[in-house]
């Protein structure tokens, strides 16, 4: 845990937000700014700052917050039409919370780009 990390604080419950699933490693909960109508952040429950941060023993931990990306798809009826993971990673990437996060984003067509922001 990271005293000063927002998403620490949402995990903790010290700060609110729309928790939409959560288990022993993993809390999935609403982006505060939606870039498509479902816009899930699905975070480990250990901080971690970035991808680049990941080690050996996280292996599993980032297969299973893919499996939670899939069970969250799957609850917000995404299963058919499909959706998109998104991992943003340091500056270039426009990373601004530095707790390893997947964007779930899905709801309607996405645009054929792998470009981050409110075109995604
Ligand atoms: P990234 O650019 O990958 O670091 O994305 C961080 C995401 O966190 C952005 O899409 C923000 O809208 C989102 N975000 C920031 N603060 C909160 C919060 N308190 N609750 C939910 N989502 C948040
Ligand atoms: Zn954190």
């Amino acid at each position: 845990m990271s005293a000063d990390c927002i998403f620490c604080k949402i995990i903790k419950r010290e700060l609110d937000a729309d928790i939409v699933y959560e288990d022993e490693y993993a809390v999935a909960f609403k982006d505060i700014n939606p870039a498509a109508p479902v816009h899930i952040l699905i975070v480990p429950r250990e901080h971690i700052p970035t991808i680049m941060d990941v080690e050996k023993s996280n292996e599993k931990l980032i297969g299973h917050l893919h499996l939670v990306a899939n069970e969250v798809a799957r609850a917000f009826k995404l299963g058919k039409k499909g959706y998109r993971l998104v991992i943003n990673c340091g500056a270039d990437a426009g990373q601004i919370v530095f707790h390893l996060h997947l964007h779930l984003l899905g709801g309607r067509p996405l645009l054929q780009t792998i470009a981050k922001g409110r075109g995604v």
